[in-house]
This record gives C-alpha cells, sequence and structure tokens, in this order.
C-alpha cells in the first residue's frame, strides 16, 4: 500500500475527531459572532501545526484566518483555500447531530465543507509526519462568507491568489475519481412585475394582473434552461403586494438564480432576460441582474497541475478524474485573477445544504492521501 494511504488509513479516528469539532462549531454566514468562534479554534490549529497566523478582520462577517506554512518568503507558492461558513442556521446540530452510521458521516456542513477543511488540516500535518518539508511557502485561507458569494474575503483571496502559482480549494466531490477544473458563473436575477391594482370584479382584471403576468415570465424563465448552452434559470422567491383576496395587486417580484458554464452561455441568458416582455396589454416586465461569479474554464497552466494530480492518482493507484459539471465556489474568485486552479479536492459526498448531508466513510482517507500527495508533489 501507497505509505501516504497507510498513513492516512490510520488516522481515520483522528481525521473524524477534527471534522467533528469543527461540525459542532455552528457557523451560519450571517453570524460573525459564532464563526468567529471557529475561527479562534483554526489559529490555535494552525500555530500547532507550526504555522504563522494572521487574522484578516472584517465586521460585516467573521474574520478571515490565515495560516502560513513552509519557507518565510510569500512570493510564488501554493495557496488553499477552504470555508467555514455553512447554510445551517443556529440550532440545525440539535436536530442534525454530527453521527456515523455504516459508511455515512452526517450533520450540517459535513460535506460542504468542513470534511475539506479536516483534509487542509490533516495534509499540513501529514507533510510533517512523513518528513517531506516544503520548499515552497503554502499559504492557507480559512474564509467566512463563501455560502454568500464571498463577497467580503474575495479582497484577501485575489491578494494570496496574485503572489501563488497555483490555488487549490477543497470543496467536496460527488464521486470519488472527480477534481473540478472549472466553474459556473452565476449571478442573481429580480424581475419586477408590475400592474394596476383593481377590484377583482373589474372586466378588464386580466390584462392588468401582475400574478398572472408573473406565471406567464415564469414559464418563459424555466424555457431558458438550456443544456446545449450550459444554462439554468432557477426561481427562489417570489412576492406578491396583494393585501386582501378581492383586489388585484399592484406587482409581484420574482427572484432566480442564474447559472451558466460558460462567458457565452451567461451573455445569452443576458441577452434572453433583457429582451422579455409582457403578454397582457396593461403589465409591465422590468429585469435587473445582480452580477455574481464569472465562469471559467481550466488554461495550459491548469492541464500542467491537472497532470501532476493524475501522476500522484497513478502511484497511489487511486483514478483520477475531471468532473463533468461542477458549480461555482471560491475557484471562481481565485480564477478571477488569472491563477491556475483546482477544485473539489475536499471529500466524498452528497446532500449538501441539506437535512441529510453526508461524507463518505470509506472515502475520506483515500481523498486525503490523494490531495496530500498532490500538494507534497507542489510544494516540497
Ligand atoms: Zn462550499
Amino acid at each position: 500500500m501507497h505509505p501516504v494511504i497507510e498513513y492516512f488509513r490510520e488516522q481515520q479516528a483522528s481525521l473524524e475527531a477534527t471534522l467533528r469539532a469543527m461540525v459542532e462549531f455552528e457557523t451560519p454566514t450571517n453570524r460573525p459572532d459564532l464563526v468567529n468562534r471557529m475561527g479562534q479554534w483554526v489559529a490555535v490549529e494552525f500555530e500547532a501545526l507550526g504555522g504563522r497566523v494572521s487574522i484578516d478582520r472584517q465586521t460585516h462577517t467573521g474574520d478571515n484566518v490565515i495560516g502560513r506554512f513552509g519557507p518565510e518568503n510569500r512570493e510564488n507558492g501554493i495557496l488553499l483555500v477552504g470555508h467555514m461558513d455553512t447554510v445551517y442556521p443556529e440550532g440545525t446540530l440539535a436536530r442534525q447531530p454530527f453521527r456515523i452510521t455504516g459508511n455515512a458521516i452526517n450533520g450540517p456542513g459535513v460535506m460542504d465543507m468542513k470534511g475539506g477543511l479536516a483534509i487542509m488540516l490533516h495534509s499540513l500535518k501529514a507533510l510533517r509526519g512523513i518528513g517531506r518539508n516544503p520548499s515552497l511557502p503554502i499559504t492557507v485561507i480559512f474564509n467566512s462568507d463563501e455560502e454568500t458569494g464571498s463577497h467580503y474575503s474575495e479582497k484577501i483571496i485575489h491578494q494570496e491568489s496574485r503572489r501563488s502559482r497555483c490555488a487549490l480549494v477543497y470543496e467536496p466531490s460527488q464521486q470519488m475519481p472527480f477534481f473540478s477544473l472549472r466553474g459556473q458563473g452565476s449571478a442573481g436575477l429580480r424581475v419586477l412585475i408590475s400592474g394596476i391594482p383593481c377590484h377583482v370584479l373589474d372586466p378588464e382584471r386580466c390584462d392588468q394582473n401582475p400574478v398572472l403576468e408573473s406565471a406567464r415570465q415564469l414559464v418563459r424563465l424555466e424555457s431558458m434552461n438550456n443544456e446545449e448552452r450550459g444554462t439554468l434559470v432557477c426561481p427562489t422567491k417570489i412576492q406578491g403586494h396583494g393585501t386582501v383576496r378581492n383586489m388585484v395587486p399592484d406587482n409581484v417580484l420574482v427572484e432566480c438564480r442564474l447559472r451558466a458554464y460558460t462567458q457565452d452561455g451567461m451573455d445569452w441568458l443576458v441577452d434572453e432576460l433583457k429582451s422579455l416582455k409582457p403578454h397582457y396589454s396593461r403589465t409591465g416586465v422590468q429585469t435587473e441582474i445582480v452580477q455574481g461569479r464569472k465562469p471559467f474554464g481550466p488554461g495550459e497552466e491548469t492541464e500542467r497541475f491537472f497532470s501532476v494530480l493524475r501522476q500522484a492518482g497513478d502511484t497511489m493507484h487511486l483514478p483520477v478524474e475531471r468532473h463533468p459539471g461542477f458549480g461555482s465556489s471560491d475557484a471562481n474568485t481565485v480564477a478571477e485573477t488569472g491563477v491556475p486552479v483546482i477544485d473539489c479536492l475536499g471529500v466524498v459526498g452528497a446532500g449538501a445544504h441539506s437535512d441529510h448531508e453526508t461524507a463518505d466513510r470509506d472515502a475520506f482517507p483515500l481523498r486525503a492521501a490523494i490531495a496530500t500527495e498532490f500538494l507534497a508533489r507542489l510544494a516540497c
């Protein structure tokens, strides 16, 4: 057996204990006080691993915690990025506690992405444990607001990316062989549908009813889910301003999430949305797009780093394949600086953002082993 796999098989209990400790910090993005409690724990862990810690203070979100390992210089090293925040509100842990049953590890954030954070911490520990000292600086960012788009951590991620030769992101993977070299673009969409308030008995009420108009627009939005172009429009929120049942309201607001695999797909989507027209004669449709993350795909440099990952997999007899389709993450944030990035180095799991979020227990040490061997080949 490959020595790094052997090492992590022996570390299984320790990996799980680290994951449990992190899951038991509840860290919803909108609670900086709770995220900071975990951040303080992380700072102590970084120090115990021989890291030099700095805190990127924030006011609207939790602080970002940065650990620096290996040589003191900060240029041309390897950047590792993971997020501490989860989508689960405080109190979720009481009904969805950390537990291990058979091959399943459950709990809020086990796969997205505290399992990935556990791999990051244990990779750093393993490099010392197996005597492979980094000859390049390794910078680790644990950020606090990925789930809401990394608006406040973007600055530090950009800054550290620009200093690095490549970056690794530890989002989860759906299957053992998959690692991701691309990221979807994302954006927010608001569609404001206006009408003319009137009594429900008004003979022309159909022509001015924004609720009926919103139904027409929703069907139109659904038609923009285009597999060939790799575009997705998902309505997530609808608000009518009606106050009583016997009156047509003045407007309806539909909010959606937009996704696209390529900039061409995103541009097509934006053009389609701009051309939305009302179906009825006395309603209005106004769209507003809130730019999110830009899509990216692999360049030559990324392919080179991916071949290092493949070689690591080959020597360990572990499969390495490209993820057929992954969403967006901090890998998009890194990619904005032009630095090559590989994502999905975290655990294998399913059910992210749900009450059955699960990490695969058997795959955990194997994913940790391949991520560690890859990091060692890049940095040591
Ligand atoms: Zn995530």
